[in-house]
């Protein structure tokens, strides 16, 4: 039981000005794995207070110097990799060999990447008489989703602290357990005072709170397009910077060439990761109807043959959705989307056998898909794909384009040239051609309600910086 009595601020575990206690429940045995203190605002007003102390000596930092403290970040990382590993397989419900690979190990990659960067990233430039200096652009408030918890909290925390901010973290009061851990990191290392500080609790309260604090310079959200919204209204008052990442309903579009049995369930894959719970899930297949029923086949196929299991099971498998709430609302997903007229081709409604405990899905694969379904515009998080026919490479580049958000995609052909003229007609921050591997130093955002600004690599350090010209 991982049971934490106090926040963090100003360098020290102090107690919540509240009382409250929220509790964490493990994805996979559906029992209480510890629990965290419901914050306040007024806890809210002296971690910023502490940050905004803290920042004028962090911003003066030498660039070096901020290094050494993201390096010793990544080696604590690192060395409680398997610890956190398993936690976020408990709080998530990712099996442990995914969790490792990806929870635990991507965050202190991210890390290093961003402190690598600082040996070459450019402060300064000249343009005519001018002199643009770049400086952090101050006390940044942070508000992170679930759903891949640590790695969220290390994008925005490596870029602010390359960047020179002070940070105000609010993990998701979902799977918050691993934030405690970094916080628990960040003392260890011995970063200075204020520069790193976490307040519990949950968004309408805390994260309402950062988004409209006046001493915050910046808040940087990832989470839903609908609360997403509310902190840049929120934030809005005090014209602080708002960066935002949202939601998505990514579009895999499949060419007529592509080879089929192969990418088909590479696509299967891009949906079902994490069990769909992902940003960048690529929900809709789209397939040309000449090849429809073949398409529907191999899906259908590579979906009833995805082990799942426990995620505390080594193993590729999916593990369980993250909670009640998110399970009812897929199986509500999957219903509406029979009611609307797609048909199961796999999985469907209940449990998967054998996994009554536990939030399961089966995974899922809805054919007879429109567009205008709401199993195609609006996000799901589970494992649900929907195969969607298209007549012509323009008809799915207008397909694909068809949605409220623009986050990620992807494009398969046998002609990569073909497939990087179609990647550039979409609409969206990322596109995946041929199935080409994430990448931890690309710029990583949305187009239109998927938010805007961008993360990881030399645009993620840009993020949590201003431009002052000197005119010389
Ligand atoms: P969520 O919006 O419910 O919560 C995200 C965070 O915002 C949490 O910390 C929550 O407490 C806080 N919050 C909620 N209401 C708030 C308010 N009114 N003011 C301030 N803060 C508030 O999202 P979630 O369920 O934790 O995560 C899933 C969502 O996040 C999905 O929509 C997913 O697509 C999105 N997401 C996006 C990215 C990305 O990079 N684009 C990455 C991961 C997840």
């Amino acid at each position: 039981m991982r049971d934490y009595s106090n926040i963090y601020i100003d360098g020290a575990w102090v107690p919540s000005d509240g009382t409250g206690r929220i509790e964490v429940i493990n994805a996979g045995t559906e029992q209480v794995m510890g629990s965290i203190p419901e914050g306040t605002a007024s806890d809210v007003d002296k971690a910023v207070a502490a940050a905004r102390r803290a920042f004028d000596g962090w911003a003066a930092t030498p660039v070096e110097e901020r290094q050494k403290y993201m390096i010793r970040l990544n080696e604590a990382l690192q060395a409680r990799s398997p610890e956190i590993a398993e936690v976020i397989a408990g709080e998530v419900g990712m099996p442990i060999t995914w969790s490792t690979m990806i929870q635990a190990g991507l965050p202190a990659g991210n890390m290093q990447t961003y402190a690598t960067l600082l040996d070459t990233f450019e402060f300064e430039e000249t343009i005519g008489n001018s002199l643009v200096v770049k400086e952090p652009v101050g006390v940044v408030g942070a508000i992170t989703p679930w759903n891949y918890p640590l790695h969220q909290i290390i994008c925005k925390l490596g870029g602010a602290l390359a960047a020179g901010c002070t940070f105000v973290l609010k993990p998701s009061e979902v799977a918050p357990l691993n934030a405690f851990i970094l916080a628990e990191i960040v003392h260890e290392i011995g970063l200075p005072a204020g520069v790193f500080n976490l307040v519990t609790g949950t968004g309408p309260v805390v994260g309402a709170a950062i988004s409209e604090h006046p001493g915050v310079d910046m808040v940087s959200f990832t989470g839903s397009t609908r609360a997403g919204k509310q902190v840049a209204a929120a934030a809005a008052g005090s014209v602080k910077r708002v960066a935002l990442e949202l939601g998505g309903k990514s579009a895999n579009i499949v060419l007529d060439d592509a080879d089929f049995a192969a990418v088909i369930p590479k696509g299967i894959f891009a949906c079902y990761l994490n069990s769909g719970q992902t940003c960048t899930a690529h929900t809709r297949m789209l397939v040309p109807n000449s090849r429809y029923d073949e398409a529907v086949a191999i899906a259908a196929a590579a979906a009833e043959n995805m082990p799942v299991d426990d995620p505390s099971k080594e193993g590729m498998h999916l593990g369980p959705l993250i909670s009640q709430a998110q399970w009812d609302r897929v199986q509500g997903y999957i219903q509406k989307g029979i009611d609307e007229g797609a048909v199961v081709a796999a999985g469907g409604l209940g449990k998967p056998e054998g996994h009554e405990t536990g939030y399961f899905v089966k995974p899922t694969v809805l054919a007879n898909v429109t567009n205008d379904m709401t199993v195609a515009q609006e996000e799901i998080f589970g494992p649900v794909l929907s195969i969607i026919g298209y007549e012509d490479e323009d008809d799915a580049v207008r397909i694909a384009n068809d949605s409220l958000y623009g986050l990620s995609g992807g494009v398969w052909s046998a002609d990569q040239d073909r497939a990087i003229a179609v990647a550039r007609r979409m609409r969206t921050g990322a596109v995946d051609v041929n199935g080409g591997s994430f990448n931890i130093a690309a710029p990583f955002g949305g187009y239109k309600q998927s938010g805007y600004g961008r993360e990881n690599g030399p645009y993620g350090i840009d993020e949590f910086l201003q431009t002052k010209s000197l005119q010389l």
